[in-house]
């Protein structure tokens, strides 16, 4: 069979086969019956089969043409089930998601060259989830409850902390892929908030404001604020002496509530440029 042919490294491609793991993944994500739910690579089915048996509407996104093909043949029969064989990083997932009027639980074993980036465009469409059940790199996943002032604290901890109850469900050991990896893997449910943990203005200046403060982490936050695009237009002295922040300070020791004050600020501040030109 095709699916079955060597997995691929440059594909992530670590396949569960530990029915003990799987089965916890599935009562970790919480399916309500009727729910849209959203497999970020299905791989060999693993999850997959559990996946149809309860959704309402299934969506999979699998980049390896030979498994999506092997998926749509599997799943013919099933109405409710869409294949798209596609890079996830280019499928514009606010209008797949928008298709639904219901939010979306996703549920993905991650291929982990790529789960810091799917994250981050998972984040971007935080508003259309009611639920993830994500397995990343352990590490990966660490970052994301890390607290200030730590080395695995960083942009997708403060980001995703936005938006997102973040709680680990288990860790998971090599011996339950194939093949195994090196390394150990940790799933994580999130939950999106109904409202911001924090007011930021714009999220986009949000979003570029914790990105450039973590952009060179040995150096000042100032001068990594510096060199971000909104630098530009923003005195980047007077942000940091308005918002009370040492700019001597490394951006690893910022709280969520204080990038939300230099974001409100930068906000504010690119408004009133726009409105005097
Ligand atoms: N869900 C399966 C499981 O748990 O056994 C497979 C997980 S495996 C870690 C990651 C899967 O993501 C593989 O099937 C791989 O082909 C797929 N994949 C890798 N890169 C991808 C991408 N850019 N877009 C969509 N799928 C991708």
């Amino acid at each position: 069979m095709s699916a079955l042919r060597r997995p691929l490294k440059s594909l992530g491609q670590n396949f569960l086969v530990d029915d003990n793991v799987i089965e916890k993944i599935i009562q970790a994500a919480h399916i309500q019956p009727e729910q849209a739910v959203l497999e970020i690579g299905p791989g060999r089915g693993a999850l997959t089969v559990h996946l149809a048996e309860r959704a309402g509407r299934l969506v999979l996104i699998e980049f390896d043409h030979a498994l999506a093909a092997w998926h749509r043949d599997q799943l013919k029969d099933n109405g409710h089930t869409t294949v798209i064989d596609a890079d996830v990083l280019k499928v514009d997932l606010a209008a797949l998601l928008a298709e639904n009027p219901q939010k979306w639980n996703v549920v993905a074993n991650l291929p982990y060259n790529i789960s810091t980036e799917v994250l981050f465009r998972l984040y971007g469409v935080h508003d259309r989830l009611s639920r993830m059940t994500l397995m990343l790199q352990k590490e990966v996943g660490d970052r994301l409850a890390a607290p200030p002032n730590c080395s695995a604290y960083g942009v997708t901890t403060v980001l995703l902390g936005l938006w997102f109850d973040i709680s680990r469900a288990f860790v998971v050991h090599p011996g339950s892929f194939h093949p195994s990896p090196k390394v150990d893997s940790v799933v994580l449910n999130f939950i999106p908030l109904a409202e911001a943990r924090a007011e930021v203005g714009d999220e986009d200046v949000f979003r570029s404001v914790v990105k450039s403060a973590f952009s060179m982490r040995r150096k000042t936050l100032i001068n990594c604020l510096k060199s971000a695009e909104f630098a530009k237009t923003v005195d980047c002295a007077a942000l940091l002496e308005a918002c009370g922040i040492d700019g001597r300070r490394r951006g690893e020791t910022l709280a969520l509530e204080e990038f939300a004050a230099l974001s409100r600020y930068v906000t504010d501040a690119l408004k009133t440029v726009t409105e005097t030109n």
